[in-house]
């Protein structure tokens, strides 16, 4: 009586008591089951949805301030944004070296739709973890070798 999992695959035999059980008994498996029914239930039910829409709104009338008092107990969290913050400003006024210059490769190579006009020198910027360039810049060649790959590879 065994039967393959409809989300890892992996044969389970179903319990006795649930028939028709379609999940392994395992925790993603289970989430993934309630995750596919609360989604299919939003799209079918409309009173379901608006049932947590107001919970969700009670929810934050109630919890009024909750991000305020994490933000204030969990500075890693605020630094974290703010070092996303930093990068998403560097983007938009367009200091990012990096960023400029991977614009730069991807304009160049839409507009000239010639793909061996890649060949040259470009500068490589390493970023780090928090995707923030660092200041060593390598020179890196690219030579063109050939059009493409020929069909079957
Ligand atoms: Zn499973």
């Amino acid at each position: 009586m065994e039967r393959g999992c409809e989300h890892c695959g992996k044969k389970f035999i179903p319990l006795s008591n649930i028939p028709g059980q379609r999940y392994c008994s395992c925790r993603q498996c289970q989430n993934a089951r309630r995750k596919k029914w609360r989604k299919q239930k939003l799209a079918i039910d409309q009173d379901y949805k608006n049932n947590q829409a107001d919970a969700q709104r009670r929810w934050c009338e109630k919890n009024k301030g909750y991000w305020g008092r994490y933000r204030a107990s969990h500075p890693e969290y605020v630094e974290r944004n703010r070092q996303f913050q930093r990068v998403r400003n560097q983007r938009r006024k367009g200091v990012n070296e990096a960023s400029d210059t991977s614009t730069m490769i991807a304009k160049r190579y839409a507009l000239s739709q010639v793909k061996t006009d890649i060949s040259g020198y470009y500068k490589l910027v390493p970023a780090g973890p928090q995707m923030i360039a660092k200041s060593d810049v390598l020179l890196v060649k690219l030579d063109f070798i050939s059009t493409g790959y020929p069909h079957g590879l």
